[in-house]
């Protein structure tokens, strides 16, 4: 049975360029980038350029780029790595209450350590709101962690105006990039950006590697000891050939974005327009405008989300309801929750994230099947 991929925001396949560009660094230059003979400096050399890849993407610069294992740990190591080092400054650190449990988690661990946190509300299409953010800074506030982009309902927040938020009272601002990254154009000056968090497996590189930007001039603790990698700030052997495939990914994403960007949207205006026609008792969450380009996420009255994800899968689709991260906990999505979207359609939900090698083929399918499968379901 052919496979259709809808569930892009839980991970990509690695595209055959990057898998390319990486596979010299496994068994020919497989040297340890610290070493000092030929092939340990071929792979600081590839290192480098990787990294100058990433800092030229988002208007960087090379040094200010950290390479992790993935997204989660670039999320630890930007939100605790800043509550350990301006400690004498202030316990406080502003977050919203739909961030990516990478986030969230991060803040509840720094809680039982005597930071205090604000967990911002956001609205019915998950924005937070200026105002809230502005009235709840204290003078002991360090950090504000606010997302991109959430990776369930898609909504893009406000970055900008949050970041001169920040910057005016003189705050960190850290932003969870993993989901907009290639689908928005981000510079870190233009956004007021001080910290960033990426993860290559979003954008067609491989699982298991990313990256922290911090601005020039702000200090932060290491949170893992070993080696002196990574400028001290990150221990262990580089992860050269996956770091080369983030590298390259991230350059062809931005290289393509209009062409991409352009793609996403179509298909997911398609399918928006699709199922809002087909009478399935769908309700669209997230903002219809500022979301991201490949994101629709619907809820469907009267529908068990599990239920019909297997339903899908027996006809080859890949979706997810709610979020892969929160699959096996039966309780409502907290993004859900936080929109205020009452629990019966907050169990119907289903996340469709295109990718750039859908087509509107894969659409067609994938509504036909929806229209199929939802009547046959519907608690009556
Ligand atoms: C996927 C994701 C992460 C985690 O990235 P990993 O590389 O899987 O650890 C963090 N934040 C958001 C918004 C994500 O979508």
């Amino acid at each position: 049975m052919k496979i259709r991929y809808f569930d892009h925001a839980a991970t990509t396949p690695v595209s055959t360029s990057v898998l390319n560009e990486m596979l010299p660094y496994f068994m020919l230059q497989y040297g340890n980038a610290s070493s000092m003979y030929s092939m340990g400096r071929n792979a600081k050399r590839a290192l480098e350029e990787a990294r100058r890849k990433v800092a030229y993407s988002i208007g960087a610069k090379p040094k200010e780029i950290y390479f992790t294992s993935c997204g989660s740990e670039s999320d630890n190591l930007a939100i605790k790595g800043i509550a350990y080092s301006y400690k004498q400054k202030g316990n406080h650190i502003i977050t919203s209450k739909i961030e990516h449990p990478a986030v969230l988690n991060t803040c509840r661990t720094l809680e039982k350590q005597g930071f205090n946190v604000t967990y911002l509300n956001v609205d019915e299409n998950g924005f937070v709101s200026l105002s809230e953010l502005a009235n709840s800074i204290r003078p002991t506030t360090i950090l504000i962690s606010i997302m991109f982009a959430n990776n369930e309902i898609g909504t893009i927040q406000p970055i900008k105006e949050i970041g001169m938020i920040a910057r005016q009272n003189n705050i960190i601002f850290h932003t969870d990039s993993v989901q907009a990254i290639g689908n928005v154009k981000i510079n870190v000056d233009e956004y007021n950006i001080d910290m960033l968090s990426l993860s290559g497996h979003k954008f067609y590189a491989p699982k298991g590697v990313g990256a922290l930007y911090v601005r020039e001039g702000i200090n932060f603790e290491k949170i893992q000891d070993g080696g002196h990698q990574e400028k001290d700030k990150r221990a262990g052997t580089e992860n050269v050939a996956e770091i080369v495939g983030l590298g390259k990914a991230i350059e062809e994403v931005y290289k393509n974005y209009d062409v991409y960007n352009e793609h996403l949207k179509q298909l997911r205006n398609l399918y928006i327009s699709k199922i809002e026609e087909s009478n399935l008792g769908a309700k669209l969450n997230g903002d219809r405008q500022k979301r991201l380009p490949g994101n629709a996420n619907f809820s469907f009255s009267g529908i068990d989300a599990q239920q019909l994800l297997l339903a899908l899968d027996e006809r080859g689709i890949c979706a997810s309801a709610g979020s892969a991260c929160s699959t096996g906990s039966s309780a409502p999505s907290h993004v859900l929750t936080a929109i205020g979207l009452p629990n019966n359609l907050a169990n119907g939900t289903l996340r469709v994230t295109f990718g750039k090698d859908n087509t509107k083929e894969d659409v067609d399918y994938l509504v036909k099947s929806l229209q199929e499968i939802i009547p046959n379901i519907k608690i009556k």
